[in-house]
Formats: C-alpha cells, structure tokens, sequence
C-alpha cells in the first residue's frame, strides 16, 4: 500500500518543475498595489496603448470588448503587471477580463494548463488545485 502512495507522490510532483508561479504572481500583485497606493492618479500611470485598451474593455458592444481583450492580451504578453493595475478599475467587465487574461497568460505549470494530474487524470491537479492556471480563482476578484 505505501509502495502505491510512494509512487503516486513520486509521478504528481517533480521539484525541479514545479514552479512559484503563484507566488510570483502573488508578489507582483503586490509591489504593483504598493505603486498604485503611492500615485495619486492611478489611471494615468498606465501607459498607453494598454490605457486605451483597458477602457475598451468596458465598452458597451461586446466585439468592442473581445476585440480590446485579445489586443491587450497581446500587448501585455511580456508584462503581464498592468494587468494587476486593471484589477482595480471601478467598472467590473474590466476587473473580470483582466483577471481572465492573467489566468491565460499564466497557466499552471505543474500540469502544463490542463488542470490534470500526471498521473493518469485521476485528480485535479495539486498546484492549481484543477484550475488550469497559476492566477487563482478568488471570490473577491
Ligand atoms: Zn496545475
């Protein structure tokens, strides 16, 4: 019986692959609340074009919106941290797709964004805990 936990431990978690994407994303969330807390106009911090796109994101027509979110999502790629910057805008549609497009830019590393374990499907996989990503799904958000 120990054999087969043994082994089942072994397949989920490897240390070297692991990531600390989590708690990467976690203090970047952080520093990046810290700036914001030290400027007085948040909005004009962001630069554009991700300024624009961002208020986009609350526009009323819908394509408007997606069209905004597969842009920002290309223009955020390789920093990903105006994102956390949009999670505090005052319209929701923008809290929700900047919180959307930080679980796509980042997912789980530990199952490769499938939000299964490596071991045959049998469980959700442990570091996302099955979400797929490495941006957790928060109540709050
Ligand atoms: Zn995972």
């Amino acid at each position: 019986m120990s054999v087969i936990l043994v082994l089942c431990l072994v397949g989920q978690s490897s240390a070297a692959e692991v990531s600390h994407d989590r708690t990467d994303l976690v203090f970047g969330r952080g520093v990046e609340e810290f700036a914001m807390a030290a400027t007085t106009d948040p909005v004009r911090v962001i630069p554009e074009p991700i300024r624009g796109l961002m208020a986009r994101l609350g526009d009323p027509s819908w394509r408007r919106r997606d069209t905004a979110t597969r842009e920002l999502q290309a223009a955020v790629a390789s920093d990903s941290r105006w994102l956390f910057w949009g999670r505090h805008d005052p319209d929701p549609e923008v809290r929700l797709r900047c919180n959307a497009l930080l679980r796509r830019l980042h997912p789980c590393r530990g199952c490769r964004g499938t939000g299964q374990s490596r071991n045959w499907d049998a469980w959700p996989c442990w570091d996302c805990d099955g979400t797929a990503t490495a941006w957790p799904y928060s109540m709050w958000d």
